[in-house]
């Protein structure tokens, strides 16, 4: 249902003639800035006085000014520091430099979603999101690769907000793998939705109680590590490549008929019901706030949660065992290497 755009699509001198700064020289912003200013845009990348990205953005040979000196030469501001500081550095560097017709340009919508950052009316407000980190999508950028990628329109005072949108993410390379046009509320919610029900929250949960039940019942942790957790990157790979079916393929029937049958009776229906409320507090802005509020406490529950998760025994099992085994990850960083040289 979703319209996808592709390099034709684009018309990249909607960004060529104007001068886009990237604020923020890390995962993403390393990538947007090196692909726009080898793809021909006026890149300023804006960082504070004492960053510690400084050199590399320099070393790279971009023109590096404070975020506030950056967005006053702007017509684009890519917004790519992390979206717990983009409310500040909106309120001191951005909102006082703005200037009518300019662009915020943003990689996810949290901010906005949730009200956090209130752009003036006569701004568009637009996002380009890769569906990658940051450092693949400079690689494939130099390897005249795409990266898929997200784009949304929040406010479109120019009328030219999605053209312009377009011209962007065909500059950093997402146009040439398919950019699938979305809104602000349907990627954050999504992107929120994801990783806490799936990729980060649900797959741990799933990965460490399964490991608990084998070792509480007398098998070794080593087998449970490698059974719960090493495993899972091969079932991955192969439902990356061709869906579920790929996988059940692949697997022998015994696993196959094994995991119809039992999937369903782990992850159950009160799993379901978890995950729609899940959803709701992501909607409803209860998990918004909370993150909110959990940073201006100085995140004492993260911390915590963090610690206890560093310290779970599969961690440490882990550890030994990849120590053990790491001559096959060089062999695999060799392959990708020869692969992509
Ligand atoms: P990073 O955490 O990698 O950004 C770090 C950069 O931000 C550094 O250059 C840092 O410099 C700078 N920075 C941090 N705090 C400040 C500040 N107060 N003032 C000025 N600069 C600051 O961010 P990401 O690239 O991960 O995320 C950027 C955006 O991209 C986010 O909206 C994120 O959701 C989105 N995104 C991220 C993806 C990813 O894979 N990482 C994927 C898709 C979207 P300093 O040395 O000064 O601290
Ligand atoms: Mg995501
Ligand atoms: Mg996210």
């Amino acid at each position: 249902d979703s319209n996808v755009y592709y390099e034709d699509d684009a018309d990249t001198a909607q960004i060529l003639e104007k001068t886009v700064a990237v604020l923020g020289y890390g995962s993403q912003g390393h990538a947007h800035a090196q692909n726009l200013a080898e793809s021909g845009v006026d890149v300023v990348v804006g960082l504070r006085e004492d960053s510690s990205s400084r050199s590399a953005a320099e070393a790279d040979g971009l023109d590096v000014e404070t975020p506030a000196e950056a967005v006053a030469q702007a017509d684009v501001v890519s917004v790519l520091v992390p979206d717990t500081v983009q409310p500040d550095v909106y309120e001191n560097a951005i909102e006082p430099n703005l200037d009518p017709g300019d662009t915020l340009q943003f990689a996810h919508g949290f901010n906005i979603h949730y009200n956090q950052i209130r752009p003036p009316e006569d701004v568009d407000v637009t996002m380009v999101a890769p569906k990658s980190p940051g450092h693949l999508v400079r690689r494939n950028y130099e390897n005249d690769e795409g990266t898929p990628g997200l784009l949304a329109v929040y406010q479109d005072t120019t009328g030219t907000a999605t053209e312009e949108a377009l011209a962007y993410a065909a500059t950093i390379g997402c146009a040439r793998a398919g950019v699938v046009e979305t809104t602000f509320r349907e990627e954050t919610e999504t992107d929120l939705f994801g990783e806490q029900a799936v990729l980060c929250g649900g797959v741990t949960s799933l990965v460490k109680q399964a490991y608990e039940t084998l070792v509480e019942a007398g098998y070794s942790p080593e087998m449970a590590y490698f059974e719960c957790l090493n495993e899972l990157k091969l079932i991955v790979d192969l439902m990356y490549e061709g869906g579920l079916g790929e996988m059940w393929d692949s697997v022998s029937d015994t696993a196959e008929y094994g995991g119809l049958t039992q999937g369903d009776v782990v992850v159950d229906e009160h799993a379901r019901e978890n995950m729609e409320q899940v959803l709701e507090q992501v909607q409803d802005g209860t998990f918004a706030r909370e993150w909110i509020a959990e940073n201006q406490a100085g995140r004492p529950s993260y911390t915590q949660l963090r610690e206890a998760e560093r310290t779970h025994e599969i961690e440490q099992v882990g550890e030994e065992l990849r120590a053990l085994f790491a001559w096959a990850e060089e062999e695999a960083d060799e392959e990708t290497e020869a692969v992509t040289a």
